[in-house]
């Protein structure tokens, strides 16, 4: 077993616990893992790994969609996370290096393509001229996003920091250039609690914010984060944040019960939670969105949605429509599908919903990107 990434700056502590491990590497350093790989795998040491590859690198997703990372590390220094002192300071990769993986994905057939980093809204902050096109933060995103949605039919931003030029991308969706598709973890909504995860905004503010973004982009379904039980959340702060949450109507919502990180600075605060608490509230928390998310899907029910085929089973296929990431959001079930195949996508009626998932009939004709 190799391991390599955010938890690979802790070799010591992982070697120590884990003595089987042949080979840790911290982010950004895949020269020790292709190493064990040969070593363990008994690979010719003259030939060059390279040879081995195809336009798209080394990709690890299904073949039609693929993750465009744009960026290590970030600027913030939210109290509950210590991803910043493992990955370091914002560094934005180039607009030509970034376009280069992103012709060789497109030349590979990739039809989604996911934008990801920490920060992704404040790719290119860092960046010269010559590194990236455009004079404002929000400019040279919007450069980089046009570039992207030449090439591929679906690009999904992930992880929006709400930046105000984040207001900007929504023209972007509105016009089709990038998916309706807006992920931007809130953590909180409670300016109190806010403040303590040393993170922007209040719930007014925010929902101002929800309420513009609708206005610029109808259809934009917004995906959040959010944490529960963090030190000095009351019941108090706790319903407040419940509040948010109806008035908001998030489409996507994730939570987790927040836990101490060794390192981060909010284990030093007060009023930690017990964890019986902690877990009460998770659950008051994802069953107040379940009846939300439930809501809001019934409404898609006889609406038809275009959808990227995932895998086919039988006569069914699993699809995802436009407002939906791979792995994190929901799966629409088409029936009559069984010709279709992973990759392709199509227009379906909707004809069902339940929580989190709809089911869908099949309308002929898979749809080609000129
Ligand atoms: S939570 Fe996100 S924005 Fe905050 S410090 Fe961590 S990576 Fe940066």
């Amino acid at each position: 077993m190799v391991v390599t990434g955010c938890l690979g700056a802790r070799k010591a502590d992982l070697q120590e616990r884990y003595p089987e491990l042949i080979s840790v590497s911290g982010p950004q350093d895949p020269v020790p893992v292709v190493n064990a790989v040969r070593a363990h795998a008994g690979a010719r040491a003259q030939e060059p790994a390279h040879y081995h590859l195809g336009p798209a690198g080394v990709k690890l997703t299904p073949p039609h969609y693929a993750y465009l990372k744009v960026s290590e590390g970030c600027n913030h220094t939210c109290s509950f996370c210590i991803i910043p002192s493992m990955r370091g300071k914002l560094r934005s990769r180039t607009l030509p290096d970034l376009l280069e993986e992103a012709d060789g994905l497109a030349e590979a057939g990739v039809e989604e393509l996911l934008v990801i980093s920490q920060d992704t809204s404040a790719w290119g902050t860092d960046l010269r001229r010559g590194e990236m096109r455009g004079t404002t933060p929000g400019d040279a995103l919007e450069v980089l996003c046009r570039e992207l949605g030449a090439r591929f039919p679906w690009v999904r931003l992930h992880y929006l920091y709400p930046y105000p030029h984040v207001d900007q991308l929504l023209d972007l969706m509105a016009e089709g250039c990038l998916l309706p598709y807006l992920d931007v973890p809130l953590q909180h909504a409670d300016p109190g609690i806010l403040k303590a995860m040393r993170r922007p905004a209040a719930a007014q503010n925010t929902l101002d914010r929800l309420r513009r973004w609708r206005d610029r982009c109808p259809e934009v379904n917004v995906r959040s984060t959010f944490i529960v039980g963090f030190p000095g959340e009351g019941e108090r702060e706790f319903e407040a944040l419940l509040d948010f949450l109806e008035e908001a109507e998030l489409d996507r919502v994730g939570c987790f019960a927040y836990s101490n990180v060794a390192g981060a600075g909010a284990n030093d605060l007060p009023d930690q939670v017990p964890e019986p608490v902690k877990e009460a509230r998770l659950e008051r928390f994802m069953s107040l969105q379940a009846e939300i998310s439930r809501s809001k899907l019934a409404r898609r029910v006889g609406q038809e949605l275009e959808v990227i085929v995932d895998s086919v089973s039988g006569s069914i296929a699993n699809a995802r429509t436009r407002f939906d990431a791979p792995e994190v959001d929901g799966m629409v079930r088409v029936r009559g599908a069984g010709s279709l195949r992973p990759g392709e996508r199509t227009w379906v009626r909707i004809t069902g919903a339940d929580t989190h998932d709809l089911d869908a009939d099949y309308l002929g004709n898979p749809l080609k990107f000129a």
